[in-house]
């Protein structure tokens, strides 16, 4: 029992463990400096092209260097089984930040918590890419004071997510409490080569 309870706690720390590196990875290395550091020149392509998404080898490369360094160090510190289930928690919340990022992108939201996840994370996009770094909690944002109220996110026309509009790009009746479209969708190379300059320095896009 005692060891099951052990287990437990190292995965669930574990599990706290990615959203604490998901905050620190966000804050000061995607949107650190330096624009062109591993990571940040991907994460700020990202801000200036919201559909794009650094390649999956690219992921698979940085989770597999971080589970050679945790694995070792967690086996080192509580024991083969812990140290396993610490790292099994940390991959495993690792990866649902990928799936539940991308899904915020790409598909609209269903229950309080996609809703409050989608509000969160593209008001970061739009509104203040400085603040709300945590896209699975807001936990590490209340504790660090990056919090950003999202109430109501505007969203530049020539970047809105595909869900959030209908076919003629007006934005669907279910999500006007939280969305509104601002500008116009035309998109060329000079709004392109701005969304890039901004998003390099951490800007938000202009509307
Ligand atoms: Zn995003
Ligand atoms: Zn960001």
């Amino acid at each position: 029992m005692q060891m099951l309870v052990a287990l437990v706690g190292a995965f669930v720390l574990g599990a706290v463990g990615w959203t604490l590196l998901e905050y620190g990875l966000h804050r000061f290395v995607f949107h650190g400096k330096s624009a062109t550091r591993l990571g940040a020149r991907e994460h700020r392509q990202h801000h200036a092209q919201v559909d794009y998404f650094a390649p999956w080898w690219q992921k698979a490369l940085a989770a597999s260097a971080v589970t050679a360094v945790a694995l070792p160090l967690a086996i080192g510190v509580s024991g083969t089984a812990p140290g396993l289930s610490f790292t099994a928690g940390f991959i495993g919340m690792y990866l649902s930040y990928e799936v539940l990022h991308r899904l915020a992108h790409t598909r609209p939201p269903r229950g309080a918590y996609g809703r409050w996840r989608r509000r969160n994370h593209f008001a970061h996009h739009f509104a203040d890419p400085r603040r709300a770094m945590g896209v699975t909690s807001p936990f590490w944002d209340h504790v660090f004071g990056t919090t950003l109220d999202a109430a109501r996110v505007r969203v530049p026309r020539r970047l809105a997510m595909p869900w959030l509009v209908d076919a003629n790009g007006e934005i669907w009746p279910a999500h006007a409490d939280d969305y509104e479209l601002v500008g116009t969708a035309f998109d060329d190379e000079r709004t392109r080569a701005a969304d890039t300059e901004a998003a390099m320095h951490n800007r938000s896009p202009s509307t």
